[in-house]
């Protein structure tokens, strides 16, 4: 099995929020990363009531620089900084997002007392060992990116051949591993026979845009995609003029890419007591949709 992916809905409200749904912000834990995206008013709450600690977070990935997916990072470094935040915080996101959060820093006066990287980002711009993160230019009112955490494979010993086979030793488990044919007790047994890869996991987060063709291609094969549906499909010229996707639209881009699970975040509040209204226009095209609650959380 490849690693635990669990991703928390912390905020899954669009503009306004109430007492039950807060501004976007969703944390991927891997590990010991914990990867922000977005960081809507009231974020660090949305931590305690979920029970998670926010000064486990590694990086923050802002998709944009609109309120409901910024105005909740002044309250949160704060609190990391008094926290005794230690850690590098990896802050990413579109063309521009560089000034809005000097002109922060600026408004704020001191903020964090730790140190924080920033760095504007499109394509693949951080891999390790385990997983790469990319990201898409969306469509939006102003510069926007879409996300993807993308594990690495891994290559595994098919164990009930290497039973039979007799194959038990470290030292040629490892040289299998690695690829290379072994010869035990006279008798030549092949990698390729004995060892195959375990595709990684995909994450993907599409929150505010227009629809457009770089979607499919980008969320393509996601086993979990989180995507904005502000609007319904009865609301298609709404949602254009205002840069966003209706639920249909959505359904469309999980059905087209081979997406694993679709979860519609960032709902108007005009759905508040019909979300079914969302759901069904999605799950009219594409059948495993679900609209998660605030602070619920799934493993993929
Ligand atoms: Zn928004
Ligand atoms: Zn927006």
């Amino acid at each position: 099995m490849t690693e635990k992916i669990k991703i928390h809905f912390l905020g899954t409200r669009s503009m306004v929020p109430d007492a039950k749904r807060n501004h976007p912000a969703f944390l991927l834990v891997y590990n010991a990363e914990n990867i922000l995206v977005d960081c809507g008013e009231g974020t660090q709450i949305q931590f305690r009531k979920a029970r998670l600690n926010p000064c486990k977070i590694t990086k923050i990935l802002l998709t944009h620089w609109h309120g409901d997916h910024t105005f909740g990072l002044p309250g949160l470094l704060r609190t990391l900084s008094t926290s005794g935040y230690k850690k590098k915080l990896e802050i990413y996101g579109p063309r521009g997002i560089k000034k809005h959060l000097d002109e922060m820093f600026v408004a704020f006066g001191t903020i964090q007392e730790f140190e924080i990287q920033i760095k504007e980002v499109s394509g693949k711009f951080f891999e390790n060992d385990d997983f790469s993160l990319e990201a898409e230019k969306m469509i939006h009112v102003q510069p926007c990116n879409a996300y993807s955490f993308v594990e690495k494979g891994r290559k595994r010993i098919d164990k009930d051949k290497l039973k039979k086979l007799k194959l038990g030793s470290g030292k040629h488990l490892k040289e299998l591993k690695e690829g290379k044919d072994i010869i035990y007790e006279g008798k030549k047994h092949k990698s390729k026979d004995l060892v195959f890869e375990e595709k990684g996991k995909k994450v993907s987060f599409v929150l505010d845009t227009v629809f457009n063709d770089k979607i499919v291609p980008f969320v393509k094969n996601s086993d979990a995609l989180v995507m904005e549906s502000t609007f319904d499909s009865s609301l298609n010229d709404l949602a254009k003029d205002y840069m966003h996707l209706t639920a249909e639209q959505a359904a469309r881009v999980a059905k087209s890419a081979k997406v694993g699970k679709l979860y519609l975040v960032h709902l108007s509040e005009r759905y508040d007591k019909n979300r079914d209204v969302v759901l069904k226009d999605a799950k009219k095209v594409f059948k495993n949709t679900e609209i998660p609650n605030d602070l619920d959380s799934v493993e993929i």
